[in-house]
């Protein structure tokens, strides 16, 4: 057997190299401060592929690339002083490194240069071109470029970074580096992009480095049109015995387009995404239900809504007062296609015009967050939301949905940056609940609470008018159109703001007439007093547990539910509340107003506690049955299911009880202490009428305590005791306090 040839190994080219070569130019373009054609100083890496077998064999020089004839051609091209009024730059100049290398023989270079005295905040920046050059045989040399990168050294920003307490109380260095690729040859704005890194980093406050390096290819590769990234970050202070740990990513533009279009793999799943809407023209509240129609006509289910707020505009200031709000949702979507559907909402369902940027608009619905995801699309979609974090009328509604949502970049949760935003013990928000009239009489669609201090809005005062035979304070004295009129208008006349009208007694001892008899009494008189247009700006509510008066009681022109048992004692009460879309008022009670005096045992003897979580359970369960949240209102049933010393303590620690539940958050209380036995059990008024001196002092009480809502029998004589009541208690010197303290 005859010996076989073995192919020759493939072998890495040989090199011959300049490196560290330091000259001075002035054709690298501007330095830190912006000035053309200053000299700085540069260093050069010249990398040369040149065989060296010949010269390795004969040991003669002019067998070789000729270093030093490569180092002069090199300075005689960076030190000329010939720069002109061309426009130099980085790259150029390295361009022209790499044609003098050709020029004197080369196939393959690589050069590196690299700038000290160029960046305000790095060590170092420059530019790394490789470029390939062959001659066919008989014709002119052909150049291929073979890569191009920029890079950042040694950029020293300072940033609050690191999940041990004390990391976050101060911030510290973090030393990063960068290497960047444009998909086509080409400039890259170091300068403006080191600037830019400076200015993100050292407004962020991560956890992790991981996190920081992730976040930051992301924003170069998206935000800058780079195709390949890498982002090296390390914390010089973290470990006392090393330099540092460090963290290293590469990206590819692709990496993110895939992780955005992945969304269209799996079309039937599921996502859950949170809305921000807002309207400032036409029927605001109108516009924002309207728009979660919209919504479930294009197929996105809407899960859940927060509180409706009005807001004073950010931004435009000359402009109507804004009502925000936020949905959550559950949708097939992609977040692409999602904003696509809250454009087409926005523009061809509701008529959206955009006059101003920022300005007036009949609707704006934004995506706020995507499932856990962090997307960024130059200008057309940024998930989460890029400016939701100083936004107090975004995050307050979308912590009442979210509040343990961790945000994917900050990986703080909703709750943690509503508390950063507005300081709880110091902020003065100018944000209010608003609960809208869903069919306006008047002037007035919509009620207006400040849940958050208890103090920038006046307390309303509803009045009560039974059109019953037996009710057990003014039983009887209602029953004939012309007497319910004289009671009704004499309210409005004492400043009643609303009117509250029921047909059957709770009064214990009372006998059902059941829901067709109290809807013959309480319809007839609805329809007169929205007949009468003194009255159009007075909001209704229909006091009542059946759905069938309800539905019947809104349809003769009622505005609200007042529902005693919250949908306890008929199981259609928030279903049909739900359908007809209109504010519901919920009420603390337990069994029926037959048994509920016996039952007042509560857990460890405190009402409070056994109040806030049956009345959170109510919540959960109205929400549950399609209720809008914006569409809630409270009522703790002073009197219902609690004994003397209960009853007293609901108003006492009223304010405790609005604000122990995450369900509250955001939701108007109304309180009904008017002439209640508890009160006549210390005075020692045996007949109700004799309780109003009692009742007065119950007043002050609720108010003190954050009620939005008193419901009053004798509206005369309360509105005299809620006026000097809300002058001490509703004062905003209260709150320019408050400010100064905040400024101190
Ligand atoms: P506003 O900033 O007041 O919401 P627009 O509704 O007119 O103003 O939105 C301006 C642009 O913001 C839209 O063209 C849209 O492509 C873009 N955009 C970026 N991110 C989002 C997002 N998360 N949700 C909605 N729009 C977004
Ligand atoms: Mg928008």
């Amino acid at each position: 057997m005859g010996a076989t040839t073995q192919p020759a190994p493939l072998l890495a080219p040989d090199i011959i190299s300049v490196r560290g070569l330091e000259l001075r130019t002035i054709k690298s373009g501007p330095d830190s401060w912006h000035r053309e054609n200053r000299s700085q100083p540069v260093k050069i890496d010249a990398f040369v592929h040149a065989p060296v077998a010949v010269a390795g064999k004969s040991d003669l020089v002019e067998e070789s690339v000729h270093y030093g004839i490569l180092t002069k051609a090199i300075s005689k091209i960076v030190e000329a002083d010939d720069a002109g009024t061309e426009e130099w730059s980085a790259r150029k100049l390295a361009l022209e490194v790499v044609n003098a290398s050709f020029g004197i023989g080369a196939e393959h270079v690589r050069v590196r240069l690299s700038f000290r005295k160029k960046l305000l905040r790095a060590d170092a920046c420059g530019v790394e071109v490789t470029k390939h050059r062959f001659i066919p045989y008989g014709s002119d040399p052909v150049t291929k470029d073979v890569a191009e990168s920029a890079f950042i050294e040694g950029m020293r920003v300072y940033t609050i970074i690191g999940v041990n307490p004390w990391e976050r109380l101060e911030k510290q260095e973090v030393v990063i580096d960068l290497e960047l690729q444009k998909e086509t040859a080409g400039e890259i704005d170091v300068v403006g992009i080191s600037s830019q890194v400076v200015t993100i980093v050292e407004a962020s406050s991560y956890l992790t480095i991981e996190a920081l390096v992730s976040e930051l290819a992301r924003y170069l590769c998206q935000d800058h049109d780079l195709e390949n990234v890498t982002v090296n970050a390390l914390k010089p202070r973290a470990i006392a015995t090393a330099q540092g740990p460090a963290v290293q990513v590469t990206r590819s533009r692709r990496y993110y387009s895939t992780e955005a279009t992945r969304f269209h793999e799996n079309d039937f799943k599921q996502h859950i995404a949170f809305l921000g809407m807002g309207s400032n023209l036409g029927e605001r509240a109108a516009l924002l239900s309207a728009a979660l129609i919209e919504l479930e006509k294009r197929g996105v289910k809407v899960l859940g809504t927060s509180s409706m707020y009005e807001s004073a505009p950010m931004y435009v200031e000359n402009q109507p007062r804004f009502l925000n709000a936020v949905c959550k949702i559950a949708t097939t979507l992609s977040p692409h296609e999602l904003l696509a559907c809250c454009q087409d909402i926005e523009k061809n369902a509701l008529g959206r015009i955009k006059l101003v940027d920022k300005g007036p608009r009949t609707i704006d619905l934004d995506i706020l967050l995507y499932d856990d995801i962090a997307l960024r699309d130059g200008k057309v979609l940024s998930i989460p939301h890029l400016t939701m974090l100083e936004r107090e009328f975004v995050l307050r509604p979308l912590a009442q949905l979210a509040p343990n949502y961790v945000h994917p970049i900050t990986t703080r949760t909703i709750a943690e940056h509503l508390d950063h935003l507005c300081p709880p013990d110091t902020y003065v928000s100018d944000l209010y609940t608003v609960v809208p009239i869903r069919f306006p009489h008047g002037t007035k669609n919509q009620l207006m609470f400040d849940t958050i201090h208890h103090i920038q809005m006046p307390s309303h005062l509803m009045g009560i008018l039974n059109v019953t035979p037996d009710s057990f304070s003014d039983g009887g004295s209602h029953v004939t159109a012309e007497t319910m009129l004289a009671a009704a208008r004499e309210m409005i006349k004492n400043k009643a703001t609303m009117i509250d009208i029921g047909g059957q007694s709770t009064n214990p001892k009372s006998v059902n007439p059941g829901p067709e008899v109290e809807l013959e009494r309480v319809a007839p008189a609805i329809k007169l007093l929205r007949s009468l247009p003194e009255f159009n700006d007075i909001t209704i509510s229909v006091d009542t547990y059946y759905a069938s008066v309800a539905r019947g009681a809104i349809e003769a022109g009622a505005d609200i539910i007042n529902d005693v048992s919250a949908g306890l004692l008929d199981p259609n009460m928030l279903k049909t509340a739900a359908e007809l879309d209109v504010p519901i008022c919920l009420m603390h009670m337990r069994g029926t107003p037959q048994t509920m005096s016996k039952l007042t045992e509560y857990k460890n003897d405190d009402v409070v506690e056994g109040v806030a979580d049956e009345l959170a359970e109510r919540v959960r369960v109205a929400e549950a049955s399609g209720i809008k949240r914006w569409n809630i209102i409270l009522d703790p049933g002073l009197g219902f299911a609690k004994n003397q010393e209960q009853n007293l303590s609901i108003i006492r620690e009223l304010r405790h009880l609005i604000h122990s539940r995450r369900e509250f958050d955001g939701l108007p209380w109304l309180l009904g202490p008017s002439r209640k036995r508890f009160i006549g059990e210390i005075t020692g008024a045996v007949v109700p009428k004799d309780r109003d001196p009692g009742t007065a002092a119950a007043v002050v009480g609720c108010v003190a305590g954050g009620a939005e809502i008193i419901r009053v029998h004798n509206v005369k004589s309360m509105s005299d005791v809620l006026a000097v009541t809300d002058e001490i208690y509703k004062n905003r010197s209260t709150l320019e306090i408050r400010k100064s303290r905040r400024a101190n």
